[in-house]
């Protein structure tokens, strides 16, 4: 257990305490965006401005991005649905879309943002989260299917084709943020970095020292301790699980992951995914879609592709992780009935 003391101390770090960082004392801010605790902190000196740049564009994207604010161009697109008006969007919320379609593609009926009818009427929308009827779910259902959200990235244009639809970015704005708030960072110069924005934990060059930082993944069964530490440098750690928003009813539990294919909580076998990638967006997209998919499917994808690894937490308490992961992964579990496995190519 003392062998993993440090890397729980770096968990409690990242997920927002005031634990005192073993280094140089950095610049931080907390704040609240997204729906969200985040956090942002830089170790190289002097960095309180380039934080505060990279706030504000977190910031900026959830007005621009959020379904609950009224005045985002989101909810514009989706107060316009089934009237065949084409809506102006700035080029980066057309990108978005555009990806988060082509997500919908990589693993069909895994992944979809136009869940938003069956987020409400699970009541995840407005906090008042029940089990909604056989009927208002398959009302709902009627309304997902991103083929009929049209974008147009050449005119930086979008439009939902059936009243009634809405699009829902949950599963990619705050990779997407990360991203943004990364370029912000490197533009102020910043090379020593860590960015929390709530289950994706970001991790900009590498320690002062030049080693790789040590992030903890959280266990799902177990919060406040760690499921394994890896070694990141310039990689998003995204988490997806079942754990993150959740309530109880008639002794079952019903998550906020929602299987496009039955409207249901995603009952896949896992209880966490873990996405570890270059590409925060891609990182945080792949979290959602991978933990709706399941086990098998998931490392047949891993296998298909070389841009991702993956850390998969079992509903049998097996930890899965994938082979490029190995050199700079540390088990944390053992003591708590986890076990671990590499998967190969
Ligand atoms: P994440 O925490 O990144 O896995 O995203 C979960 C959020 O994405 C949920 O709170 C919903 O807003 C949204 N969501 C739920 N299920 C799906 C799905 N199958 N495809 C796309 N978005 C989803
Ligand atoms: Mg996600």
């Amino acid at each position: 257990m003392k062998r993993f003391l440090p890397f729980l101390c770096c968990l409690l770090f990242l997920a927002g305490c005031t634990a005192p960082s073993a280094d140089a004392e950095p610049a931080q801010v907390q704040f609240f965006s997204m729906d969200t605790v985040m956090s942002i902190r830089v170790y190289n000196e002097g960095g309180e401005d380039a934080i505060q740049a990279a706030r504000q564009e977190v910031e900026r994207l959830d007005k621009l991005l959020s379904r609950t604010n009224p005045d985002s161009q989101i909810s514009l697109l989706n107060s316009h649905a089934g009237d065949g008006t084409l809506i102006s969007l700035d080029a980066e919320v057309a990108d978005l879309l555009s990806f988060a379609k082509s997500v919908s593609q990589l693993l069909p009926g895994c992944f979809d943002i136009t869940i938003a009818p069956v987020m409400d009427a699970w009541g995840f929308t407005k906090e008042e989260r029940h089990v909604p009827s056989a009927e208002a779910l398959a009302d709902a259902m009627s309304l997902v299917n991103s083929e009929a959200l049209i974008v147009d990235e050449a005119s930086s244009s979008a439009r939902l084709e059936q009243a009634g639809m809405e699009v829902d970015l949950g599963a990619v704005a705050k990779g997407f943020a990360a991203g943004r708030a990364d370029a912000v960072l490197r533009e102020y110069g910043v090379t020593s970095a860590l960015l929390d924005l709530g289950g994706n934990v970001t991790a900009i060059g590498s320690k002062l020292d030049g080693s790789a930082w040590q992030v903890a993944v959280k266990d799902p069964q177990n919060t406040s301790e760690a499921l394994c530490v890896l070694s990141l440098e310039d990689q998003t750690a995204s988490t997806s699980g079942g754990y993150e928003r959740y309530f109880e009813e008639n002794g079952q539990t019903y998550h906020h992951i929602i299987d496009p294919k039955t409207g249901y909580p995603a009952d896949s076998g896992l209880l966490s995914v873990t996405v570890i990638s270059s590409d925060h967006m891609l990182a945080d997209a792949l979290s959602t879609t991978l933990f709706v998919a399941g086990p098998e499917e998931a490392l047949d994808f891993w296998r298909s592709r070389d841009d991702f690894e993956l850390v998969l937490c079992t509903e049998d308490n097996r930890v899965i992780v994938t082979e490029g992961l190995e050199a700079g992964y540390r088990p944390a579990g053992e003591d708590r009935g986890y076990t671990y496995e590499i998967a190969r190519r």
